[in-house]
């Protein structure tokens, strides 16, 4: 596989540390409040790039944290008279919820910046020891020049920088011996949530959270390290600087970033208060038909929403689902015995898409045109099988190359059935019955009650078969 990496620009070769092995780590968000679709456009692709991963052979050991002690979480907490504890608590069960609902497995570890402390106080030391960082009342920077790669995975040129930056002085930095030096902790202010530590009682900064998790959690130089594109600078390149300053190794070989979800082509952030919740979302659609939305562009391509996008996204999920549903009937009710020779032909064709798809997963996930060829196995199925005389095998066969693709894209072609679907069995159970009784005003009206609730009743030669309209 090639990954795009940040650090060297192109498309690299993805060489493990371990063969087999992929250690991963993912920023997670930070919550104090419920996630927005921008949060969840990492958090997808960095999740089917997992599942590809792991259908190419790989063991994928996934760490991705929750920023549980932070200035907006304290606010939130202020604002509403409970502890941070609480607001952060209260926001990761619904982060998780939301994850569950789009599909996005859970990681391997979920580590938690708050539960990581004592790691955190130790790789400071670590870096006042060794000479890279300063205490200052109580306050210890990074010291930026001491590390002479900072710089590198941004590509930013540190002197045009340094020279940006306004008088440390007039910005109140005066502490700082460098303005590009950075807080690995800080003391608290009245009422902040503190842990106690050689240098004050205090909290530690953004950036030393994941250092820590990720060398907890994966060791000091790990596989693939991704994110959002806006977390390249100064998030990621403080990460490298602190974990290569104390680990003395590389800290990650490959840099992944995803572009922005955007909205009136314009970055969607809590800040600028141009977003959708996933949970706003979740009220119009299934989130599959998100997720199906995320991976029909290339992750390093900026994405606009808009309701056309959903919508046509709604109907490519629709035109998988039906193909699913019917191979799935096929393969339960076609024919009995031995695919023919000709089918036998036909079923390797079906499962050469799945070559296919990988080569497109192969050139740095390009989940864009994945998603094309998951659409070539749709058209091959719906004009290769049929009701009137394929075998069940063959639909079967057929089917299972479609469910291998949807499984990687953590689309489900079929959903699992649950109670709400016994019950519409229910009610067709009785029509049925109704109708033979001849008692057509209850056979319509049970027709029209579902109706109501999007169920369409088609009649078939095998029976009544519904779909959600
Ligand atoms: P935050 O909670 O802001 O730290 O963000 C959590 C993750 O979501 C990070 O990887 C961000 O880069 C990412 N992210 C935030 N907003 C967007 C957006 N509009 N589009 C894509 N990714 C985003
Ligand atoms: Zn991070």
């Amino acid at each position: 596989m090639k990954i795009f990496n940040t650090l060297t620009m192109h498309k690299d070769e993805f060489v493990p540390i371990e063969p087999g092995k992929v250690s991963m780590y993912v920023c997670g968000p930070t919550v104090y409040n419920l996630i927005h679709i921008g949060n969840a456009r990492p958090m997808i692709v960095f999740d089917t790039v997992r599942r590809y991963l792991e259908h190419r052979g790989y063991e994928v050991n996934y760490v991705s944290n929750f920023t549980d002690v932070d200035d907006k979480i304290i606010k939130a907490a202020i604002e509403e008279g409970v502890t941070a504890e609480e607001i952060a608590n209260r926001y990761i069960i619904e982060c998780k919820k939301d994850m569950e609902g789009m599909n996005v497995r859970p990681a391997t570890t979920h580590p938690l910046a708050t539960q990581e402390i004592p790691g955190m106080i130790e790789m400071i030391s670590t870096l006042i020891d060794k000479g890279y960082a300063y205490e200052k009342n109580g306050t210890v920077y990074f010291s930026t020049r001491k590390f002479k790669k900072y710089g590198d995975l941004s590509h930013k040129n540190i002197d045009d920088l340094r020279s940006g930056f306004r008088d440390l002085k007039v910005s109140g930095e005066a502490e700082k011996e460098d303005p590009l030096d950075f807080v690995l902790w800080k003391p608290k202010k009245e009422g902040e949530p503190f842990w106690k530590s050689p240098w004050s009682d205090g909290r530690p900064g953004w950036h030393i959270e994941c250092s820590v998790m990720a060398k907890r959690y994966l060791g000091d130089t790990i596989d693939i390290h991704a994110g959002g594109e806006d977390l390249v600078f100064p998030h990621h390149e403080n990460e490298v600087a602190q974990s290569t300053c104390a680990n003395g190794v590389p800290f990650a070989n490959y840099w992944m970033h995803n572009a922005f979800l955007n909205i009136d082509n314009k970055k969607m952030s809590k800040s600028l208060g141009n977003f959708f919740t996933v949970r706003d979302i979740a009220e119009h659609y299934d989130l599959q038909v998100l997720r199906l939305f995320m991976l029909s562009a290339h992750y390093r391509s900026p994405l606009n929403f808009s309701n056309e996008l959903m919508e046509s996204a709604k109907a490519s999920l629709d035109r998988i689902r039906r193909a699913a549903a019917r191979l799935a009937d096929i393969a339960e009710n076609g024919a009995d015995g031995e695919m023919t020779e000709a089918e036998a032909a036909k079923a390797e064709e079906a499962k050469a898409f799945i070559g296919l798809f990988d080569e497109k997963m192969d050139d740095d996930a390009n989940t864009a045109d994945a998603v094309s060829v998951v659409f070539d196995l749709v058209r091959f199925a719906n004009t290769n099988v049929f009701e009137e005389n394929s075998t069940k095998a063959y639909a079967k066969a057929v089917l299972e190359a479609l469910q291998t693709l949807c499984d990687i894209l953590g689309i489900i072609p079929i959903e699992a059935k649950g109670s709400l679907d016994e019950e519409i069995e229910a009610l067709i159970e009785q029509r049925q019955q109704a109708r033979k009784e001849k008692n057509w005003a209850l056979a319509d009206k049970i027709r029209d009650d579902l109706l109501a609730q999007g169920i369409v009743l088609r009649d078939t030669k095998e029976g009544v078969k519904w779909e959600r309209s």
